[in-house]
């Protein structure tokens, strides 16, 4: 992909990243558009590790560059990486040694880079059908129908790609569907859905991706075969009022987002699945409501709020994608948008600043300047003793999936 979404070179960006290690070449692999494997999201690791739609899965997963690309994480190099980009670099969110669960630790003690497990997340993004014609995406909307050829083949590789990771029927497997369009939207992924009976296999779990628009109570009761598979669900909203909404998320409508989200919530407060997110794709047109977005769905019972800058996917001109990068320096309203990053909503635990989080940090350090001592002691207690409690908070969740999965609880 052609990204030329680089951002200013902070003071603090390159990060040591030694001794922090990222699980995703060791536990992941994305199914993409192009024909193309990877171990992660192409927008910041680019090299793919095979054509999963010429190759056997099993054997791309432990290709010659794919076991480079985990011992480049090993060696702390992250030489694959894209380390701007890269939400979990910037957001300082890699783990620790000491944070690895024994299986982790085991490779990178032994340097092992072939690994004797399938993916446990494999991620389905091969159909780019979708409700929405978002201006960043696309400039039309696109939908296979059900006489369609890509409709047969892209519902078949669904089917396929499942059975041949399931031959193990105890492999702990998550399907998460989708990051090139909308699961319910595309009729090859839905009807994938409708017909696998879960419980068949309670290992495999499901991730949705969703513009959240389709995911009605109707659509729900069409899942019922897989409710007690679905873990997660992350919904793309970018907007925290309908006008914005109707910019960004083009093609939809800020009230039947907001009624599905009810109706979602109310899934996740009766403890139909595990964890909801909510995602914002910061850009010009909606910088100004990052605050209000965030506290509304944290109000909503939200379990975690995302921001991310958005990406070049080649549906704007380079004009049109600098105009939304809010982020470079040079743009116009660069410094308003730092001010709003100041907001105190954003160090909730819950919050996740990705590769926003340096800017959070600037707009930080400009609070605290030329203020008297008292005010900036006041700005550093809600910050940073509320980041560290935060990070201490996240630790503590970390230990008690641990301990869950120990004791198998
Ligand atoms: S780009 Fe980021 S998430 Fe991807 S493998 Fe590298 S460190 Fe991990
Ligand atoms: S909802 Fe997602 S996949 Fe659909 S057009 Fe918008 S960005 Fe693209």
């Amino acid at each position: 992909m052609n990204n030329h979404a680089s951002s200013p070179a902070l003071p603090d960006f390159e990060l040591n990243l030694k001794g922090r290690y990222c699980l995703h070449p060791f536990r992941s692999m994305e199914l993409h558009l192009d024909g193309g494997a990877y171990v992660c999201c192409p927008s910041w690791l680019k090299t793919n590790i095979g054509e999963f739609k010429k190759e056997d899965i099993r054997e791309i997963w432990n290709s010659p560059i794919a076991q480079d690309i985990r011992a480049s994480i090993i060696d702390g190099s992250y030489k694959y990486c894209d380390k701007i980009a890269c939400p979990f670099i910037q957001g300082e969110a890699l783990p620790f040694y000491g944070d690895l669960e024994p299986k982790m630790k085991k490779y990178i003690d032994n340097k092992q880079v072939v690994l004797d497990t399938s993916p446990e997340n494999v991620m389905f993004t091969f159909d780019a059908s979708c409700n929405l014609s978002c201006p960043t995406c696309r400039s039309e909307k696109l939908s296979y129908t059900i006489d369609s050829n890509e409709y047969k083949d892209l519902n078949k590789l669904c089917h396929e790609i499942t059975a041949s990771l399931l031959k193990d029927p105890n492999t702990d497997l998550t399907l998460n569907i989708t990051g090139s369009g909308d699961p319910f939207s595309s009729l090859a992924f839905r009807h994938f859905l409708e017909s696998i009976d879960g419980t068949k296999y309670p290992n495999l779990k499901f991730r949705f991706q969703t513009n959240g628009l389709l995911l009605t109570p109707i659509m729900w009761e069409r899942l019922s075969k897989i409710h007690n598979n679905i873990e997660h669900i992350y919904v793309s909203i970018d907007a925290s009022t309908s006008e914005t909404y109707a910019i960004v998320r083009r093609g939809g409508h800020f009230s039947v987002i907001m009624e599905n989200m009810r109706f979602i919530c109310k899934l996740r407060a009766d403890k139909k699945f595990k964890h909801l997110k909510v995602n914002f794709v910061v850009q010009q047109k909606n910088y100004k409501e990052i605050p209000q977005f965030a506290k509304i769905f944290l109000d909503m019972g939200c379990d975690s709020i995302d921001f991310s800058k958005v990406i070049d996917w080649g549906s704007w001109s380079k004009e049109e994608f600098a105009a939304n990068c809010i982020w470079d320096e040079n743009h116009p309203d660069y410094n308003h948008f730092i001010s709003v990053l100041a907001d105190p909503i954003l160090s909730h635990w819950n919050v996740y600043l990705g590769n926003i989080l340096p800017y959070r940090k600037l707009a930080i350090q400009r609070q605290m300047a030329n203020q008297p001592l008292l005010q900036k002691y006041k700005i550093f207690f809600s910050y940073y003793l509320r980041t560290k409690f935060t990070n201490l908070f996240k630790k503590l969740r970390v230990l008690k999936k641990k301990i869950i999965h120990l004791f198998k609880l």
